[in-house]
C-alpha cells in the first residue's frame, strides 16, 4: 500500500489544495489530467467535481512528512 498526495486545482474556482489517496497499486497521474471527486471535495465548497492534477507526490513515510496534507 502506498499513499499518494496530489496537488489538485479546482477547475471552477482555481483553489489549489492537497488530497491524499491510498493506492493498492501504484498509479501514475499525468500533470494536467482531470480527476473527478464527488462530495464537495473543493475546500471552497463550490460544488465542482472536476479537478486538474498539478503535481503528484508518492509518499512512503506519510505520517512523518505529510501529516497535514
Ligand atoms: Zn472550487
Amino acid at each position: 500500500m502506498t499513499r499518494t498526495v496530489l496537488d489538485l486545482k479546482c477547475v471552477h474556482c482555481g483553489t489549489v489544495f492537497k488530497r491524499s489517496f491510498e493506492d493498492k497499486r501504484r498509479k501514475t497521474y499525468t500533470s494536467g489530467e482531470l480527476l473527478r471527486l464527488e462530495g464537495k471535495a473543493c475546500p471552497e465548497s463550490c460544488d465542482n467535481e472536476w479537478f486538474s492534477i498539478e503535481k503528484q507526490h508518492a509518499i512512503r513515510k506519510f505520517k512523518r512528512h505529510y501529516r497535514d496534507a
